[in-house]
């Protein structure tokens, strides 16, 4: 352990690192991988469970993306890292109070908001934001049953807003057919309104052409591997402007050759019509009581990317609306977060407080750089953020403080009800356990009082 120019290091350094999703646990392993300074981490969040959009964002229907979790688990094994959910921090704990228990702090919570569309209409029943959506199918706790499943009930012709991969997520599942769903780790409430759902035709839109669309062409190519879906797209949607035609890089031809595959489809009865429409930008979302329908206006697109109005407005019926037009950060009582980008001011991963790095403060993942990157993009960002707070306590800048209480016990004392490793075991198990009562690997627990129910068997099995 190296000795810094105040003396040599009495204990490990404490770092908490709050949001135990990719970004959390990616930094919480470059921490705890590293041999140049002695370190304990806490890995706080606020749900009993760990691994954030792996576990309540990644779609069901992705198995092996989801699988990602058996190797993110190695980080919570590790002896220097402790798993600490079911803790809120602002909440359980404020942050100033958290502070004073560690040395530094990596904020990784990352962007759980919906960015809003400001258009007419978007406050109507039956228009969701993709987030209230995807919560529900993954089973988040905190997801809104009622809100999406009277939506579901209803939702013949559902039009989803938003051209990248969450909106091609939300697309396919809601045309899967009910057999292509049994498998997952849902819910077996959003199985059983999933396949209640009298889904007919889904239409994603885009308001901007093909080549700026940010969805995947892995994602764009399983639309078609749908059991009970057609994929439909109209030729004149997909005519590039002059720049994107120039601009065209491999994705974008990618993209188009899959698209252009598809213009020859021909919807059929019985089988859902999946359309993928560009240029068309929603202007107003009708209805009165409820949502019915989507006026959008044709664009075209200009030489720097903007979609500019053609004054050519047409109207799609619609008896649920999902707005997936992005996620967006917000601001933990005590953190600075930029207004506008939904993001905290650092650099390389040092939080800046009044333009000036503010010592043993730290973010990574979507908090720090905004809701973009596939997972494996967080290992990067998290190992750029643990360099710099490595570097600080190299330099001296960053060291062990005084002998605060241990967070753990602290929270115990307050009655707040900390899960650890074993607790966090223990949901695993019930969830496993659970899954095979219904012939599947696991099925996830989505209300808060049965996570942690199962995770206070572990407490009394010792
Ligand atoms: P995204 O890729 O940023 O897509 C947002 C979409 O919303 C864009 O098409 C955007 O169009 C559109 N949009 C924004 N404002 C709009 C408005 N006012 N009206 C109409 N359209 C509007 O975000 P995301 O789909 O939420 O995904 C977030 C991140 O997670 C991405 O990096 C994504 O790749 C990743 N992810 C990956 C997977 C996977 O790998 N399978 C799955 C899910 C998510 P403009 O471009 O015109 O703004």
């Amino acid at each position: 352990m190296p000795d810094s120019e105040l003396g040599p290091i009495a204990r490990p350094l404490r770092v908490a690192v709050v949001g135990a999703g990719p970004a959390g646990i990616y930094a919480a392993d470059a921490l705890a991988g590293q041999d140049d300074v002695a370190v304990a981490v806490d890995l706080i969040d606020r749900l009993p469970t760990p691994f954030g959009l792996v576990r309540h964002g990644i779609a069901p229907d992705h198995a092996k993306m989801r699988a990602l979790r058996e190797t993110l688990h190695h980080t919570l094994d590790h002896e220097r890292v402790r798993f600490v959910g079911n803790v809120e921090i602002g909440t359980d704990l404020s942050l100033a109070e958290l502070r004073r228990h560690v040395d530094a702090v990596v904020y990784t919570y990352g962007a759980s908001g919906d960015r809003r569309l400001g258009i007419e209409g978007e406050e109507l029943p039956g228009s969701l934001a993709a987030t209230d959506v995807v919560a529900w199918y993954c089973g988040h706790p905190d997801a809104d049953r009622a809100l999406v499943e009277q939506a579901v009930a209803r939702a013949r012709d559902v039009v989803v807003i938003g051209v990248g991969n969450v909106a091609l997520d939300v697309a396919r599942v809601l045309s899967r057919a009910p057999g292509e769903l049994v498998s997952t780790d849902m819910p077996q409430h959003v199985l059983d309104a999933l396949a209640a759902a009298p889904v007919e035709r889904v239409t994603v839109l885009g308001r901007r052409g093909p080549a700026q669309a940010t969805f995947t062409t892995h994602e764009l190519r399983e639309l078609d591997t749908l059991t009970d879906a057609t994929v439909l797209v109209d030729p004149a949607d997909l005519e590039l402007d002059p720049a994107a035609e120039e601009a065209m890089d491999r994705l974008v031809a990618r993209n188009l050759a899959v698209l252009r595959g598809w213009t020859e489809h021909a919807g059929s009865p019985g089988r859902v019509s999946l359309r993928l429409r560009f240029h068309a930008r929603p202007v107003r979302l009708l209805g009165t009581d409820r949502v019915t329908g989507v006026q959008v206006e044709r664009t075209t697109v200009d030489a720097a990317g903007r979609a500019t109005g053609t004054g050519e407005f047409d109207v799609l019926p619609a008896d649920l609306v999902v707005r997936s037009v992005g996620y967006r950060g917000h601001p933990l009582p005590g953190l600075p977060v930029d207004e506008r980008s939904g993001t905290v001011p650092h650099e390389a991963g040092r939080v800046l407080r009044e333009g000036r790095p503010s010592p043993g403060e730290y973010a990574a993942g979507w908090i720090k750089r905004g809701p973009t990157g596939v997972v494996g993009t967080n290992k990067h960002d998290a190992r750029e953020t643990v360099k710099a707070l490595l570097a600080d306590a190299a330099s001296g800048q960053l060291r062990p403080g005084g002998d605060a209480d241990d967070l753990v016990e602290t929270l115990l004392a307050r009655g707040a009800e900390p899960v650890l490793l074993a607790n966090w075991r223990a949901i695993d198990a019930a969830e496993a356990a659970l899954g095979a009562t219904q012939g599947r690997a696991r099925t996830t627990l989505h209300e808060r009082a049965a996570l942690l129910a199962a995770a206070r068997a572990a407490a009394a099995a010792g």
